[in-house]
């Protein structure tokens, strides 16, 4: 017997029982189906015919569900539309079965439709209560019970307001008697000899006020953070004021034993509240997620596989995406115009381990890690760089480099200079060989260069005046041979880090003339009605324009932070919309990194003018674990848990790999269903009614990009020729 035969013979529990007979209530004509049909194929064409019949009489929603409307006429589905066209995408689908990678590969089989009727008619299938949730909101939408609603932007406001800033000067407040409450921790443990340093040591004598004076000093200091990182969770708890409670400590403990580093700074772990001001309940639940390990990625750590295929490199091979690449770990690459460097530098480690960090599978193989001896550039890395610059050099499409890490501004100074030298001869050399190639076969010249860093969030006394002083002068230089585009890109979670350190640390970033803009990893704490709403309106505020909203992208390890890609929708559809800038300003908004030092007024100026509360410039997506990063997707399927399954599509609005021809399109399991999703948010303290349209979103497009991402043109016409490209 197959295990889809025994699977099926388990009977159903009470609670789905009960969902069950609500749900055949509430559909007369679809407990009909089920009470006459004789077996699964009935049932599958008994729905199907009363499903597309209907849908037949709507055009527009029934091109749609052909794929006749090339995406276009997405704006003209009625929400029961979503339910009709989801209905018969699981029907057409029914049976089929898919690797579930949350599952490490175990086979998990769609068939919503034959769940209902084996459960209707002998009481198995199966299938739990979440799966039972979904399909009673399916037919509620079908049905026209379920409205889509769009909270007014008063409501936004509202649910905005629940969440304070780092800038709150309440909050700074609370924030000082956090770092004191560690300082104190600090001060024992070198009282006590439990930190060795040469650096940082007291003199014979100094009275306690002296010492904390002292260690308020090394505060401004980036580098007594990372001497004073905390490392196991004993240590961590203390420095929290012991408010760890027992079972959060066993999970901490049990990441210990298999091996997940810990690494939280004083500064960042300072933004942690042990006492929850009543101003600010719930405010820093997305820091503390990042901090605070779960089970799940316990569970997982020592089998975490990489989400994106095309960071798996192997010598002399192309990657999934096709591109041929001149070294294992320095170069990653899915698109043909940028390429990623990966240095080997202090930048292979962070400020601190993020707990859904996207390269977790590479701290877990210690490509990234946290010894920051040992990560000093070793002998012959000058001339490594030297070829991973030739091949920036010599590729026809490369025009931006992404130089990250772990965390790009780890790097020394030194580093950094040595880098950016490295890119400056690159850029020039490609631009002086192109002299001599004819029209049509001109390579693409470097016009982008961006730094990946965390640390104007996680260590903001990294962005030193000398550090400013480097980037101003590479500005300088590199715009006199064409490059046109500086962006810092940060990942900043939460408004609750942006502090008055952090904000001044992005004010001498865009003082250099870098332009700096945020990627959002959208986890379940951020994604609470209002969170990331507020977050950009923060952000623009220091002059930071958002960028991506990503969902949290892996398998089980990130089990915990992963909200659902209905709600990205959700909030992309009725909350992001209240900061859609009209196109007549796009052109003004294209010019904004022209003049970075205006950033913070340019933004301002704009948001009055047009009475916008922050400017939406990101976009919602997922990485897609192939190519590229798309939120074209229908759900084609269901599991008996209720996990979603999505058929996503490439980004139509981008350049990519000729090999996504041959890729077709990709499969997602959610590793959590909706009804989990919820849960977790009313665990959280959220009132789950506020989320009511939830289920309804099984479509998505991806939105256009905002012109200030685009490249600038050339003044010559490029090759279309795409060279360190392998397709077999
Ligand atoms: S800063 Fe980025 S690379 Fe570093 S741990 Fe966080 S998510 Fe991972």
């Amino acid at each position: 017997m197959s295990t889809v035969q025994q699977l099926d013979k388990i009977a159903i529990d009470v609670k789905s029982h009960r969902l069950l007979k609500k749900l055949m209530k509430e559909n007369p004509k679809l407990e009909e189906i089920m009470r006459n049909s004789r077996n699964e194929t009935e049932a599958l064409i008994g729905v199907r015919n009363w499903i597309l019949e209907d849908l037949q009489t709507n055009s527009s929603a029934y091109n749609y569900y052909k794929n006749n409307g090339n995406h276009i006429a997405i704006d003209e589905l009625e929400w029961r539309d979503y339910a009709a066209i989801r209905t018969l995408d699981y029907i057409d689908h029914a049976g089929q079965e898919f690797p579930d990678l949350n599952l490490h590969g175990e086979i998990a089989v769609s068939n919503p439709i034959k769940m209902i009727w084996m459960a209707a008619n002998f009481g198995t299938g199966g299938a739990k209560p979440f799966f039972f949730e979904d399909m009673l909101e399916l037919f509620r939408q079908y049905r026209g019970d379920r409205k889509r609603t769009f909270p007014s932007r008063e409501k936004i406001q509202e649910w905005m307001e629940r969440y304070p800033s780092g800038l709150d000067p309440r909050i700074v407040k609370l924030r000082e008697e956090n770092r004191d409450r560690i300082i104190r921790v600090i001060i024992d443990r070198l009282d006590e000899g439990k930190v060795k340093s040469t650096r940082y040591q007291f003199d014979e004598g100094l009275s306690a006020e002296q010492k904390y004076l002292k260690v308020l000093d090394w505060w401004k200091d980036h580098c007594f953070h990372l001497k004073f990182a905390v490392r196991d969770p004993d240590l961590l708890n203390k420095m929290l004021g012991e408010s760890l409670d027992p079972d959060t400590m066993k999970v901490l403990y049990a990441a210990r034993d298999v091996g997940i580093p810990f690494f939280v700074n004083p500064y960042y772990l300072s933004l942690l509240h042990v006492r929850v001001p009543y101003f600010a309940t719930g405010a820093d639940l997305a820091i503390r997620d990042y901090i605070i390990y779960q089970k799940p990625l316990v569970n997982e750590f020592g089998k975490i596989s990489a989400w994106e295929k095309e960071d798996i490199v192997k010598p002399d091979e192309p990657n999934a995406a096709g591109w041929l690449l001149p070294s294992f770990y320095n170069v990653h690459r899915r698109y043909p115009e940028v390429a990623i460097l990966i240095p080997d530098t202090a930048g292979r480690t962070c400020g601190g381990l993020c707990s859904c960090c996207q390269r977790m599978f590479e701290f877990q193989n210690g490509v990234l890690n946290f010894d920051h001896e040992k990560l000093r550039p070793k002998e012959g890395w000058k001339e490594k760089l030297q070829r991973l610059m030739n091949y920036f050099e010599n590729d026809s499409q490369l025009r931006d480099i992404l130089i990250t890490g772990g965390d790009a501004l780890m790097s020394s100074n030194e580093s950094l200079q040595q880098i950016f030298d490295a890119v400056y001869d690159m850029a020039r050399r490609k631009r002086e060989v192109n002299e001599n190639r004819a029209e049509g076969e001109k390579y693409a010249e470097i016009v982008r260069v961006r730094l990946g860093t965390r640390l104007p969030i996680y260590l903001p006394q990294r962005i030193s005046k000398e550090l400013i002083q480097i980037l101003a002068d590479f500005k300088t230089r590199a715009s006199e041979i064409g490059i046109k585009q500086f962006v810092i890109q940060t990942h900043i979670e939460s408004p609750m880090e942006i502090t008055p350190e952090a904000r001044e640390s992005i004010r001498r970033l865009l003082s250099a003339g870098w332009t700096v803009t945020n990627q959002l990893v959208f986890t379940t704490s951020a994604s609470r009605r209002g969170h990331t709403a507020k977050l950009r309106q923060v952000l623009n505020d220091i002059g930071v324009l958002t960028y991506y909203t990503f969902t949290v992208k892996g398998y089980m390890e990130n089990n915990y932070s992963f909200a659902v890609n209905a709600r990205s929708l959700q909030e992309q559809q009725e909350e992001k919309v209240i900061g859609k800038i009209p196109e007549r300003d796009y052109d003004a908004v294209r010019n904004f990194p022209l003049e970075a030092e205006k950033m913070v007024d340019n933004i301002d100026e704009l948001r009055k003018k047009e009475d916008l509360p922050f400017l939406a410039t990101d976009r919602n997506v997922l990485n897609l674990p192939g190519v590229g990063k798309s939120m074209t997707f229908r759900v084609i399927g269901i599991t008996r848990y209720g996990r979603r399954i999505l058929q996503f599509e490439h980004d139509q609005t981008r350049k990519h790999s000729p090999i996504i021809h041959k890729m077709g399109k990709v499969i997602i399991i959610e590793s959590k269903s909706i009804g989990e999703y919820l849960e977790q948010l009313n665990n959280m303290g959220e009132d789950i009614s506020e989320y009511e349209s939830l289920y309804g979103y099984s479509i998505g497009e991806t939105e256009f990009r905002i012109p200030v991402y685009e490249y600038p043109e050339y003044e010559f016409t490029a090759t279309e020729e795409m060279t360190n490209l392998q397709i077999a």
